[in-house]
């Protein structure tokens, strides 16, 4: 399956669609443990991102445009935390894949694991900390796994999704040591971290792109 800009324009689509259904979800759990604007501001970027990756012409613009696009917008919509993250993550998967046309299944791979090392650079978190690294460095690791042993597409973001999970699930016992929440000592443990949901979310998203039918 080769992914073209029209693809990515269909991808980002996905994206703003399940997260604008799970924002006051996202509010609720980042009310639990930080500022409750966590559904707000992912709603309000990914619907900026989507929106300027449409605006491309895919017969003009390469998959690197459509990329930066989103994070310019993302970065402009968005004054929380998430925005400079998920800006740095597209940046970071705009430049994995300069100079393409269109992206093979290892391509599109490593500009998805590219956005986790973007998240990982900008926000300096590690794993365990409580924060969207948390799902997104598993899920990342679990499709290039994946990719390098020659798993298709949809088996390697099927894994991606099942990893993201479970490292989602597992900030529910961790206390934060980076963002808001890292104020909150112990207060913390018991809920899930609002960024680390939103990541599976977004990785589901791309789990559900990674389907034959919608390549
Ligand atoms: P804010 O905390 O500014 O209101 P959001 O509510 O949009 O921002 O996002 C909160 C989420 O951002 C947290 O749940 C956490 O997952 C993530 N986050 C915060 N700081 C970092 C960091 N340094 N690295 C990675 N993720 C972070
Ligand atoms: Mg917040």
């Amino acid at each position: 399956m080769a992914i073209t800009t029209k693809d990515l324009q269909h991808l980002f689509a996905l994206i703003a669609a399940d997260i604008a259904a799970n924002r006051d979800h996202l509010c609720e759990l980042d009310g639990a443990i930080g500022d409750g604007d966590h559904g707000l501001a992912m709603d309000a970027g990914c619907e900026a991102a989507v929106k300027a990756v449409a605006a491309l012409d895919p017969a003009q613009a390469a998959p690197t445009a459509a990329f930066n696009a989103a994070a310019k917008a993302f970065l402009n919509a968005v004054g929380a935390s998430s925005g400079p993250l998920y800006a740095t993550a597209f940046m970071r998967a705009g430049a994995a894949v300069k100079d393409r046309q269109e992206l093979g299944d290892e391509e599109f791979v490593r500009a998805f694991a590219a956005m986790a090392e973007g998240i990982q650079d900008r926000g300096k978190a590690e794993p365990g900390e409580k924060t969207m690294v948390d799902a997104w460095k598993p899920a990342a690791d679990a499709a290039l796994d994946a990719v390098a042993s020659g798993a298709s597409l949809q088996q390697c973001f099927g894994l991606a999704e099942q990893a993201a999970r479970q490292g989602c699930d597992a900030t529910r016992d961790m206390t934060a040591a980076k963002g808001r929440a890292s104020r909150l000592g112990d207060r913390v443990i018991g809920h899930i971290d609002p960024g680390a949901a939103s990541a599976a979310i977004i990785i589901a998203s791309i789990a559900k792109f990674a389907q034959p039918h919608n390549g």
